[in-house]
């Protein structure tokens, strides 16, 4: 059983043992333990102070700034939860988040606050609204960083570097929050209806900190590196808790970008990091890079979205590092498998996809036919996952958790299998199979092997309209710097290595393909974008 209840137990431990030792660094700046306790009291009791009840939730609508996790603690300090927001969220996502939360507080950036939060608080239950500024002079001044964000302090809102000072020393009084609490609201990107809050307990958060910390071998010797917004589950437990676990820095850029990112890394040396491929591609593909770049970084893990081996063995030659998988979903706190670190893993024969890995201990994992019978070994079916990860439900949609947690167990939506040696594979999302004339067509595999071809940087597949066959099959390309190739090459490409249903019909090459703030490739938005194609195969 985990050495701690709850994550402020995990916090406080760490903090007890190093208290001056580095917990955050952000561009020149670094906070201790001991200042982000300092800083998350003072936080504490500034929304105590102004009505903040144990219970209670606060939103955190900030980009990867050290405020983040000052903000996390302090809304557990003071007794409540806090709701993680997307910073790029405008005010309708953000209306319905606060609403559905029932937040009655909210830590905001400056800018987001002039921009999009003013305009929406009144319709909302939140009365106590605390705004920051990026904490640290570069990132404020670096233009890659901000942009062209203007600072603005508003009067009417509490100010997170004045509570610092004018609430220094205050201890809070709420007590402490229990390991069935909550300690986060992530909220499902909402790809199948309204968005729904996944209950992150801290039971939840402190059981795969602490697989992380165990799995990657992690010690106050290790360094996180930050790739993964934090407000996305990656973020938030494979980022924030597992180093506050470890005792160890965690290093954040305010946003992904990769020449900052490598600067990070040149200068931080990080140890650990996960996050999703386009990341590492994107860090892969920064001018000038090379393997010594990478020699700190000895455990890199890539989640949230399937992985084509020709990509990693790419990553692998240009930077020495192999990329291990690892997969999980929000609703169960980041990863319910991953591949044991130094192993490699193995690839399925027959799709060519590579193994997401095998269950972390005290996870069960089955397969689940059409009916939710039992799968055996080999037969692909919806994965079915339950374990101390597991969140207990959506927040206040009865409904919907009985739906995809019937008996605690979590209905993924991926479908996939598990081979004789206990290796799980993903062979898609079940939303996304592609129906060409009854064919079952998965996606990935197309995609993988398209990301076998050395023009290609980014692939993306999808079933479009076809008055023929229903669906038929069309793939989004980008090509990598100064390749070139043309949708015939790639379509004969690809016509050379699959059954003649699955390869694509047609193929649009695109600058960039559309991805959430987590990098991961929107196949919806393609598909939504897709007029019916014009077959050319
Ligand atoms: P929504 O579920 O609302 O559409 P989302 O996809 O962003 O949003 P997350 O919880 O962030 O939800 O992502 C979980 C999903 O990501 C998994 O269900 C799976 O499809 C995919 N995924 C995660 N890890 C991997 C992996 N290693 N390989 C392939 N797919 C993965």
């Amino acid at each position: 059983s985990p050495e701690h209840a709850t994550m402020l137990e995990v916090f406080e431990a760490s903090l007890a043992a190093t208290p001056d030792a580095v917990a955050i660094r952000y561009f020149d700046g670094v906070l201790t333990f001991a200042d982000l306790d300092a800083a998350s009291d003072a936080l504490a009791a500034g929304l105590a102070e102004a009505g903040f009840a144990p219970g209670d939730r606060m939103g955190l609508y900030v980009q990867n700034d050290p405020a983040f996790v000052i903000g996390l603690l302090g809304a557990w300090k003071a007794g409540g939860a806090a709701v993680a927001i997307n910073p790029m969220n405008k005010a309708r996502e953000l209306t319905y988040l606060l609403t559905d939360s029932g937040a009655t507080a909210l830590l905001c950036l400056e800018d987001l606050y002039a921009s999009v939060a003013r305009g929406v608080l009144p319709e909302t239950q939140v009365r106590t609204v605390v705004t920051c500024s990026p904490l640290d002079r570069q990132a404020r001044d670096d233009p890659r960083v901000l942009g062209d964000v203007v600072r603005a302090r508003p009067e009417e809102t509490l100010d997170l570097e004045e509570l610092l000072t004018t609430h220094a020393g205050k201890e809070p009084t709420a007590p402490a929050p229990g390991g069935e609490d909550v300690a986060i609201l992530t909220y499902t990107s909402g790809t199948t209806g309204v968005p729904k809050g996944a209950m992150n307990t801290h039971a939840n958060m402190v059981f795969n900190a602490e697989a992380y910390r165990e799995w990657m071998r992690l010690t106050p010797a290790d360094s996180v590196l930050g790739v993964a917004p934090l407000f996305h589950i990656t973020g938030l437990v494979g980022h924030i808790a597992v180093a506050l676990l470890a005792g160890c820095p965690l290093v954040l850029a305010h946003r992904f970008h990769p020449e900052v990112v490598m600067d990070a890394i040149r200068e931080h040396r990080p140890t650990f990091t996960v996050g999703s491929i386009t990341v590492f591609i994107a860090l892969s593909g920064v001018e000038g890079v090379t393997a010594a770049d990478f020699a700190s970084l000895r455990t890199i893990y890539s989640g949230g979205a399937p992985i084509a081996p020709a990509v990693t063995d790419q990553f692998e030659a240009r930077t020495g590092r192999y990329i291990h998988n690892i997969y999980g979903l929000t609703e169960t706190n980041s990863p319910s498998h991953a591949v044991p670190m130094g192993r490699r893993a193995p690839v399925d024969p027959n799709s060519g996809a590579l193994s997401v890995g095998v269950p972390i201990y005290n996870t069960v994992v089955r397969i689940l036919g059409e009916d939710g019978e039992e799968l055996p070994p080999g037969e692909i079916g919806e994965i079915a996952t339950s374990g101390p990860q597991v969140v207990p439900g959506y927040w206040g949609k009865p409904e919907a958790t009985a739906e995809s947690l019937p008996g605690g167990e979590l209905r993924t939506g991926d479908v996939g299998f598990m081979d004789e040696q206990g290796w799980f594979y993903l062979v898609d999302r079940k939303k996304d199979m592609i129906n060409a004339a009854g064919y079952k067509v998965w996606p990935r595999e197309v995609e993988d092997v398209l990301y076998g071809h050395p023009a290609v940087r980014e692939a993306a597949v999808v079933g479009v309209p076809d008055p023929y066959r229903g669906e038929t099959v069309k793939a989004f390309v980008s090509l990598k710097a100064g390749a070139a190739a043309t949708p015939e090459e790639l379509i004969a490409f690809a016509k050379d290595r699959m059954a003649a249903y699955k390869y694509p019909r047609s193929v649009e090459l695109v600058d960039e393909l559309p991805k959430t703030t987590t990098g991961k490739i929107l196949r919806r938005e393609l598909r939504d974008q897709s007029a019916p194609a014009t077959p050319t195969g």
